[in-house]
């Protein structure tokens, strides 16, 4: 019998307050104070997961190191604890259906009729209880996506009202997130919401033990006190989480608030040692008393959706943190880049990614992103889809093969430098069929990727349908673009620089999801040091 002990994390009010930063930070302390942890995340969306979604819809979607394609908040998760994630962290509701319904075709249920409880139910208790039991953990944190009062939302928030009660009082929290807003017409901060709110909860059959209440301003005792009167807490379970200028501060906050202890109470759990924050504290120092600045353009089609890139943004912060720096990120539109706007766009930019991405819009913006660092010796990192327009445009401009492109472009070009992956020829399905997670890949010594690494082996994260024609490998060495990275096992070209420029590196994978605070990723971090170079020319 497993000894885990399970948090629920619940919002109200309304959406994108911060449950996962909040569930992150919490999972920070706990680790912190020597428990072990994890977080996952319920997803009350019909995908089987987001992989399928356009990142408009829901931002990011974030690979693990098994392959799972999942929710953003579980980069958060990774980029706080550093812990790796798998498949089992992330459930969305068209999973669970899946599950049930596949076992109702195959007959598990024989005779019954399948409803909502207790099958769906059963099958949402069993995902929450197997990643605790099987990994042996002392804690899991379990933050339910959307608002309390949703309806797609009911089944998750029943399925833990069960669990409380199969698990035994003391091995369960109910932490609840809401709002608390500021009418600035009589300059007042407004409990209602908070009180209606967890009013809904217990409609449901759910008292919270904790609320954390979201705001911009201070929350004083008398407020404490009525959130403690209206919502049945204690008023030192009444913590206030403020506005703060980066989402890292945040463990630390709760801290102080006391979040960690009043769980660990609840959970009838030992508050004996001091957390170990040290490191984590440096970091934020550094974050916020930069002494240098740079200026990177990040070139791709969905900057209007930053959260469409939210791991390579905190990638450049712990980056620039580890090298004492700011780095101030462009979000450059790919397709407002033109021949005659580009140079005067990115002039001034001390270094320059092209992002991941699908299909063909912005693709020729991205191709003079790629030119405008080639040629002007300005830092250059490029990532999956940025990679590859590295490829193009150097099969175009240098090696003179004016229709180069990728066979996801256009399939009948006569150069396809960028060709689909022959495991890829006979899928049919788009859904979690890409070449997805860890693969090991070996670095040649002599190149800037070994010179980051500081070790020839390494293993990082993939998503793609397409690769680097080595059938064109010994052209590409021979114009001056050579492959630095290797996949062993297949020998699918994962890197490519250019040996004559300053810092070009073009990267299959995605470097970005295993950026975490305590762990900045080293092709960032030469990228980001590469790039302060020219600030100091
Ligand atoms: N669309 C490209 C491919 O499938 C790149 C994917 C990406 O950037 N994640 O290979």
């Amino acid at each position: 019998m497993s000894n885990t002990k399970y948090v629920f994390v619940t919002g109200g009010v309304a959406s994108s307050l911060g449950k996962g930063i909040i569930s992150a930070s919490l999972a920070k302390l706990l680790q912190s104070r020597g428990y072990s942890v994890t977080i996952q995340k319920l997803d009350p969306y019909i995908n089987v997961d987001p992989g399928t979604l356009n990142p408009y819809e829901h931002g990011e979607c974030y690979v693990t190191e098994d392959g799972a394609e999942t929710d953003l908040d579980l980069g958060h998760y990774e980029r706080f604890i550093n812990i790796h994630t798998s498949q089992m962290n992330n459930v969305t509701t068209g999973r669970i259906y899946q599950t049930v319904i596949s076992k109702e075709r195959h007959g598990d249920y024989l005779g019954k009729t399948v409803q909502v409880i207790p099958h769906i139910t059963d099958e949402i208790k069993r995902r929450i209880k197997l990643i605790g039991t099987k990994n042996q953990l002392d804690v899991v944190i379990t933050e339910i996506g959307g608002t309390v009062g949703d309806i797609e939302s009911l089944p998750y928030i029943e399925a833990v009202r069960q669990l409380r009660w199969e698990l035994g009082p003391s091995n369960s929290a109910f932490v609840h997130l809401t709002l608390v807003p500021f009418l600035s017409a009589s300059q007042e901060l407004k409990t209602k919401p908070t009180q209606h709110s967890v009013k809904v909860l217990l409609e449901n059959g759910i008292q919270p033990d904790v609320v954390v209440l979201r705001t911009e301003h201070d929350i004083n005792a008398d407020i404490r006190r009525k959130v403690s009167l209206f919502c049945n807490v204690d008023p030192d379970a009444v913590v206030q989480s403020i506005d703060v200028k980066t989402i890292y501060e945040v463990p630390l906050m709760m801290q102080q608030e006391k979040l960690d202890s009043i769980v660990l109470r609840k959970l009838g759990l030992p508050i004996n040692e001091d957390p170990k924050l040290e490191a984590w504290r440096n970091f934020v120092t550094s974050l916020k008393n930069p002494k240098h600045h740079v200026r990177i353009g990040l070139v791709g089609k969905y900057v209007e959706l930053p959260d469409a890139y939210k791991s390579i943004m905190e990638a450049f912060v712990h980056a620039g943190a580890a090298n004492s720096c700011k780095v101030n990120l462009e979000l450059i539109q790919s397709e407002g880049l033109t021949h005659d706007t580009y140079a005067e766009r990115l002039s001034g930019l001390q270094g320059i990614l092209v992002a991941p991405g699908f299909g063909h819009r912005g693709l020729e913006g991205k191709l003079l992103a790629v030119r405008y660092a080639r040629e002007n010796n300005v830092p250059f990192l490029s990532i999956c889809l940025g990679m590859q327009c590295a490829v193009i445009e150097f099969a175009r401009n240098v090696m003179g093969l004016t229709e180069a492109n990728s066979a996801e472009m256009v399939d009948t070009t006569p150069h396809p430098v960028i060709d689909l992956m022959a495991s890829q020829k006979e899928v049919a399905d788009l859904g979690g069929t890409m070449r997805l997670g860890a693969y090991p890949c070996k670095l040649s010594k002599s190149s800037h990727a070994f010179e980051a690494y500081g070790s020839a082996d390494i293993q990082e994260r993939h998503r793609h349908r397409y690769e680097f024609n080595s059938a064109y490998k010994e052209q590409f060495e021979q114009a001056g673009m050579v492959a630095t990275g290797i996949n062993p096992d297949t020998k699918l070209v994962e890197i490519v620089e250019i040996p004559k420029h300053p810092w070009f590196v073009g990267v299959q994978f995605h470097p970005e999801y295993k950026s975490t605070v305590l762990n900045p990723h080293p092709l960032f971090v030469s990228f980001v040091k590469a790039a302060l170079e020219q600030v100091s020319e």
